[in-house]
């Protein structure tokens, strides 16, 4: 297979959850130096570290044949990429906001107003197709005090508890995107993309569920099959005696909270909670 140069994040935010993601897929790398490429030693892959915000150019221009950044960066760019995996770490919000003194409370009380923002492709785009008319006021930083120094009336930015908004004095008004990180590609259907996509979303399918095993009473086995189907059904499993059955499923993680006593409730007994690494469904 052909060797596939993979952009990645060399700072920032998405450097470490990344990192994290490619070795959990089994890519063996070192990183360390200050190489911009690094070969990966098991797979036909390249990576290539540069900062976040040049990744959807790099493969835009086809000098990376994929690459990991921001959702919210794949759309500032407007370029034609195509987004094959949705990765699961770097969510984030593009959300619009006001001083807690202006009486604006929807999007549309921004019409004819001076938005400010880090991120003026974005949200000009989504702006306008929700036919919300303003004069964006490109900023590089700071964005939240724009409002203070009245260079503008409201501002966009991106964010993920909001508290930076709240400290600021502002008040969100209404969110304009969910932001993830994702893999992009100039061709998804490249074999080498295509073999790496299903390795991270088989891992990012792992990290949101768990393995279940249990022993349970063999008249409970319906009703415990009905709390936890599994990817098709769980496997049930005769003990060496007494009638009783081992049963193994896996749930998602979120639901485990509700799950679990449940499955107390209908006779399971020795419940252990085991990590996927990863699920191709
Ligand atoms: P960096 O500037 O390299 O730290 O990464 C910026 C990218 O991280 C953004 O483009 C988003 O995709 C993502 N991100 C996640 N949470 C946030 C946040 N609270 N503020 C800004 N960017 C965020």
């Amino acid at each position: 297979m052909a060797l596939l140069r993979v952009a990645v994040p060399n700072k920032g935010r998405l450097l470490e959850p990344t990192e994290r993601l490619l070795r959990d897929a089994g890519l063996v790398f070192e990183r360390g130096s200050r190489a911009l490429t690094v070969p990966v030693r098991n797979v036909p892959i390249e990576l290539m570290f540069v900062r976040t915000e040049d990744v959807v150019e790099l493969v835009a221009d086809g000098v990376a044949g994929a690459g990991i950044t921001g959702l919210d960066l794949v759309g500032e760019a407007d370029a034609a990429l195509g987004v094959v995996a949705e990765l699961g770490f770097g969510q984030c919000r593009l959300t619009a906001a006001v001083a807690n003194s202006s009486p604006a409370e929807k999007l549309e009380d921004l019409i004819g107003l001076r938005v400010a923002t880090a991120h003026p492709g974005l949200t000009a785009r989504l702006l306008a197709e929700r036919g919300i008319d303003v004069t964006i006021v490109p900023l590089r930083g700071s964005v939240e005090v724009a409002p203070r120094l009245d260079v503008a009336d409201a501002i966009v930015d991106l964010v993920s508890s909001g508290s930076t908004m709240l400290v600021n004095g502002l008040r969100p008004i209404a969110t304009l995107l969910e932001s993830q990180a994702v893999l992009v590609a100039g061709s998804p259907e490249d074999d080498g993309v295509a073999r790496l996509a299903t390795m991270l979303k088989a891992v990012v399918a792992g990290r949101g569920r768990r393995y279940l095993m249990m022993n349970a009473p063999g008249d409970s086995v319906e009703e415990i099959s009905g709390l936890i189907p599994g990817l098709r059904a769980p496997s049930v499993i005769p003990l060496a005696h007494n009638g009783d059955v081992a049963i193994h499923s896996v749930v998602l993680a979120d639901d485990l909270w509700h799950v679990l006593p449940r499955l107390e409730e209908a006779g399971a007994t020795g419940i252990l909670v085991l990590p996927v690494e990863q699920v191709i469904a």
